[in-house]
């Protein structure tokens, strides 16, 4: 008979398991990533951000076409919004990639195409919210500005305001308590709507205009701040996120609040780790695009062929053949999971849920229902990873986003597996996801980190 503690599976913690060193290296790790993440609070910011990154570890802009020989450290940016990161390893190209995929955007509200108006002495941004929001989360918040417009004559002009402690901020108004008695009444579902969710930049009118007097304020100052004119908003992409810096949460600190953890904090570990990862024989990537959070669609989303171009163009470089490099790759598709909330427990199924604290979370599957929708990995995959992870001293678990039939999600990971590339979903557990302001762990956040960096160099 085999004792007690060899036959039965037990979560533990990161405290537990791996201890002060480890736990230390977190929180070390999490200033890097905090500044990461006041860095880059969208996916255009987030490239940018990379880009700097990749090229300071002496990767180079990757083009189709190019030469390729092992060692090779290449960076492909795809129209500012998503980028590929690859080096090449020692060994045939035919044993196939290590890929981690992550994606650089998060929940927010784009401005609509013809936003400004006036009402009632003041002047509105219209919005169209982008992702899955909870609205009345929007409201009666700091706000920032952040995008690019595109003048007529091509020139991009980049705009941030709401970020610098002089920046004003954006706001949405919200109903005072006093007047709600009939507000209060509704389903939250009706109470806040999309139309409502209308951004307050001016209240002062310009002296002598009898007509959108307000208005005029607000298109003066971006006239004179930025060169922009009213139409050229109509080819703009802009959006409003929270204003809030990251910070520490807890007196432990031992969490970090902030804007797009989903999926900043699965996107950093990924590049931090591929960067550091320099002597795998393997051949390694790390994917992070735009769209996840709509579906995944269109020529910066996982869906895009690009990925296919790009395996495509590396093999015939390197002299291998297409089809036995993604027969032979791994990927690990790194997205974000609900972390068991007790504030709502009646939605989780403990025992299968992401613990906090309890390191990285694998997500065999996700999807909703019957599991609908997810690629579902094979269980040799995950005895693999399994045995990657262990090896490795990296503390994981494996979790569902929830109970059975009370919701789902899912995320880029069926979209590589449907390009016969076996992937599984591993990342980091989040609390109040799509929230402005999200919770993650520190030390869940580093077992990601050192996760993606086992993965990259196993076997
Ligand atoms: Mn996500
Ligand atoms: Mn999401």
């Amino acid at each position: 008979m085999s004792e007690k503690k060899e036959l039965i599976y037990e979560k533990k913690t990161v405290y537990e398991k791996a201890g002060a060193d480890v736990v230390n290296a977190a929180y070390d790790y999490a200033k890097g990533y905090t500044r990461f993440l006041d860095a880059a609070k969208t996916e255009r910011e987030a490239v940018t951000e990379c880009v700097r990154m990749a090229e300071e570890a002496g990767f180079l802009p990757y083009h189709f076409g190019d030469a390729l020989k092992a060692g090779d450290k290449r960076y492909y940016n795809n129209r500012g919004k998503g980028i590929y990161l690859f080096r090449v390893g020692s060994e045939s190209i035919n044993n196939g990639i290590r890929i981690t995929a992550a994606h650089l955007d998060s929940p927010r509200l784009d401005l609509k195409q013809v936003p400004v108006y006036e009402e009632s002495g003041m002047c509105y941004l219209k919005t169209h919210y982008y992702g899955g929001i909870r609205k009345y989360q929007w409201l009666a918040t700091p706000l920032a500005l952040h995008g690019v417009v595109v003048k007529q004559n091509g020139e991009v002009v980049t705009v941030v305001i709401g970020e610098k402690d002089s920046d004003p901020v954006m706001y949405i108004t919200d109903l005072l308590p006093h007047l709600a008695a009939a507000e209060n009444e509704k389903p939250v579902s009706k109470a806040f709507q999309a139309e409502k969710l209308n951004i307050l930049v001016g209240s002062r009118p310009v002296d002598g205009e009898e007509k959108d007097a307000v208005k005029m304020g607000v298109l003066n100052y971006l006239y004179e701040n930025y060169g922009i004119v009213e139409e050229d908003l109509l080819s703009a992409e802009l959006s409003i996120v929270p204003a809030a810096k990251a910070r520490d949460v807890g007196l432990d600190r031992s969490m970090i609040g902030g804007y797009g953890h989903d999926d900043r904090c699965c996107a950093y570990p990924s590049i931090t780790a591929l960067i550091n990862a320099d002597d795998s024989v393997h051949t390694t990537m790390c994917i992070l695009v735009d769209k996840e959070e709509t579906g995944s669609d269109g020529v910066s989303g996982m869906q895009s062929r690009l990925i296919l171009d790009l395996i495509g163009e590396i093999t015939k470089a390197l002299g291998g053949n297409e089809p036995t490099v993604r027969a032979n790759s791994k990927c690990l598709s790194s997205d974000v999971t609900a972390t068991f909330d007790p504030a709502f427990a009646d939605v989780y199924e403990h025992r299968n849920s992401s613990l906090i604290g309890c390191g990285v979370s694998m997500c065999k599957f996700t999807g909703s229902r019957g599991k609908g929708g997810t690629s579902d990995a094979s269980a040799e995959l995950v005895g693999w990873v399994r045995r990657c992870l262990n090896e490795a001293g990296v503390v994981w678990q494996t979790c569902e986003l929830g109970k059975t039939d009370v919701g789902g999600g899912g995320t880029v990971a069926k979209f590589l597996a449907n390009h016969n590339i076996d992937t599984v979903d591993l990342g980091v557990g989040v609390l109040s996801m799509h929230a402005p302001y999200e919770l993650i762990a520190k030390v869940d956040l580093y077992e990601a980190y050192r996760a993606f960096y086992a993965f990259y160099l196993f076997e």
